[in-house]
């Protein structure tokens, strides 16, 4: 499967800063680039204007917004429209990173109602899904995973047909106990979950749950970043802090 490379810059960098590390991936990605592989970089929603120019004119490199609200427009103080996001250059959005649930207290159902909307507005849509380290200790792992997916795929509407998400929506697995942490989940641990993940896709979808890419994310470093590609249902990786600087991500896009 085609696999996808994603950088979350959460809120560092402003635009100087955003616009050098994008110029620098641009310029170093044709060297290191596998075929059918491509980046998403999600900076702070001041920078997508200037990641988004500096990446223009290579295919392999699209931007996204890490946070909107799901309405059209209105009287949201403090929030941005996915529209609003698109005319800076957005291609992709993030939906139910864990610091976005943990943080700011986004339900499981805020969050798929924020993925359902992105969706039906044209907007490419990374839904993150992961357990606590608790829940993982208590043997949760199912459960937590079943309950995320199942709040997304009951506020589908019907009219959203499955097989339209195909290259449009994507899964990020990522352990919040792995998050920021420094601990990588382990290849069993990672096999395990993008499993149960993949059952969970397939028993909601279908056929197409087969084909929808699941991404690893937490404490992905250039290090471990070619091990954990390599293994199954692994079609992609979301990477935070190796991501901010080029050289590091550049070596984890070519993993
Ligand atoms: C993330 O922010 O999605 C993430 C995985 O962060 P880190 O790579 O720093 O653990």
């Amino acid at each position: 499967m085609h696999k996808i490379i994603a950088a979350n810059w959460k809120m560092y960098k402003n635009r100087m800063e955003a616009a050098t590390t994008a110029a620098e991936i641009s310029a170093g990605l044709p060297g290191v680039l596998p075929e059918g592989r491509e980046v998403v970089v999600f900076p702070p929603a001041t920078a997508i204007e200037c990641v988004a120019q500096a990446f223009r004119g290579q295919k392999a490199l699209t931007v996204g917004a890490q946070n909107f609200y799901p309405a059209p427009e209105g009287a949201f103080t403090g929030e941005v429209s996915v529209d609003m996001l698109r005319d800076v250059g957005a291609e992709w959005v993030l939906a139910g990173h864990s610091e976005r649930r943990h943080i700011f207290g986004e339900s499981d159902e805020m969050v798929a109602r924020k993925a359902v909307f992105a969706l039906s507005h044209g907007m490419k849509t990374m839904l993150c899904i992961g357990e606590t380290l608790e829940e993982r200790e208590q043997g949760h792992l199912y459960v937590v995973l079943e309950r995320q997916l199942t709040a997304f795929f009951s506020s589908k509407p019907d009219a959203m047909a499955d097989e339209a998400l195909t290259g449009r929506f994507v899964i990020a697995y990522e352990p919040v106990w792995a998050i920021g942490t420094g601990r990588v989940a382990g290849p069993g641990e990672v096999r395990e979950a993008h499993g149960v993940t993949r059952a969970l896709l397939e028993k909601f979808m279908g056929e197409t749950g087969k084909k929808l890419p699941v991404l690893y994310g937490g404490s992905v470093k250039p290090d471990n970043a070619g091990a954990l590609i390599a293994l199954d249902n692994v079609d992609g990786l979301l990477v935070g802090g190796a991501s901010l600087e080029a050289q590091s991500f550049l070596q984890i896009i070519g993993a």
